[in-house]
């Protein structure tokens, strides 16, 4: 069998060091050609003698000047420069794009690869969040594909092989609430960056882990699902489920549910993304039906985690709301991490911006940088 030539953008990252960690499972399957980082030349450097790409970019120059030295003589080409990502993410020779960048970094990259009619596993959300009306234009007109990567999207996309788009009648996606979801809003009030990045049952980089904690990361992740599933948000429901072991459930219009679940790992949906439609071993945690297993559901609530209200009224004003809402959320979780805002200012900050930002709609790349250059400039005076 041939195997499948990877890109893999944002490889130092969680997502990226668990997909290399698939592929040294299965170095029979998978080929990687290109990876890239923003700064951590050090474990990049690591990987390259690992797995020997053809390429490896590094968006830091002074990064870029460290990697080389440590790696020399390499047949690795070297790139320190970011604007070539969506090079990378359009290579003739890539079967499959991994795009685990953060942010809105990963957008344009999503995007080049999608004109270039590759398949895009996809991990960054905020791809979708800002321009699903444009990605889903470009999956009409060009052979390009997305296949989920987030854990949720991936057990929708699991439970709906062999269905039909008409028979859904809702998909529930479930979140785990994070670690503030007993607190009360008076403890809320004091959140310290050390205790919102301790994530009781998922282990991700920072950013994300902000967002599981704010719960912005479900609000995303519902805007998220109605792009890639083309359903409306009447359709579409977030509840808690804190054990975070069923990773969502499909109800279809006879009332039968299907559900995906396994312990909490990217393994799995990052390995049904570089393999669908098919499925290869992979070494995880099973779950331990000799032990009693206890799942929960409860509702979101919605005073307490105002960053996904603020994400549903996005989706449902449109336009470049979404896109406001996520490059001011991106400059205010940095900023909480830098101890310049409190947890409690994250919403706040956002709210604003989507109170003052106007521009005027358009379905293109430079619109979107347009709106998103100007929100964070606004969200870095609030
Ligand atoms: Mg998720």
């Amino acid at each position: 069998m041939d195997k499948t030539n990877i890109v893999i953008l944002g490889s130092t990252g969680s997502i990226g060091g668990q997909a290399l960690d698939i592929v040294r499972e299965h170095p029979d399957r998978f080929n990687v050609v290109a990876i890239s980082c923003n700064g951590s030349w050090e474990v990049l450097a690591d990987q390259i003698n690992k797995f020997k790409p053809s390429y490896a970019l590094i968006c830091k120059k002074e990064a870029a000047e460290n990697l080389e030295e440590r790696i020399g003589e390499t047949e690795t080409e070297i790139i320190s420069d970011s604007d070539k990502l969506s090079e990378l993410a359009s290579l003739p020779e890539a079967d499959i794009i991994l795009n685990a960048l953060v942010g809105f970094s990963g957008f344009e990259p999503t995007i080049e690869a999608l004109k270039a009619g590759k398949k895009v596993a996809l991990a960054n959300k905020e791809s979708l969040v800002v321009g699903g009306a444009l990605i889903n234009d470009l999956l009409l007109e060009y052979s390009g594909q997305l296949l989920p990567v987030d854990s949720e999207h991936s057990a929708i996309f699991q439970c709906l092989v062999g269905e039909q788009e008409k028979d859904i009648e809702k998909l529930i996606i479930t979140a785990s609430g994070g670690p503030f979801r007993t607190w009360t809003r008076e403890q809320m009030s004091s959140i310290t960056v050390e205790q919102a990045l301790d994530h009781p049952n998922w282990s991700m980089g920072a950013k994300i882990t902000i967002d599981s904690a704010t719960m912005m990361n479900k609000g995303l992740e519902v805007i998220e699902a109605h792009w890639l599933f083309n359903l409306p948000l009447s359709k579409i429901k977030a509840v808690i489920h804190p054990q975070s072991i069923i990773h969502s459930v499909v109800t279809f219009v006879d009332g039968s549910s299907k559900a995906q679940l396994g312990p909490p790992t990217m393994k799995v949906p990052i390995l049904y993304a570089l393999t669908y439609p098919n499925r290869i071993n992979l070494e995880v945690e099973r779950l331990d039906w000799d032990q009693a297993i206890n799942l929960n559901f409860e509702p979101v609530d919605y005073e307490k985690f105002p960053c996904f209200k603020l994400a549903l009224e996005a989706i449902k004003e449109g336009g470049n709301a979404p896109a406001v809402l996520n490059a001011a959320n991106e400059v205010a979780v940095q900023r909480f991490l830098n101890n310049e805002i409190s947890y409690i200012q994250i919403p706040t900050v956002i709210e604003k911006c989507l109170s003052k930002i106007e521009e005027p709609f358009e379905k293109s790349v430079p619109s979107f940088k347009q709106v998103d250059t100007k929100t964070r400039m606004l969200a870095l005076t609030i």
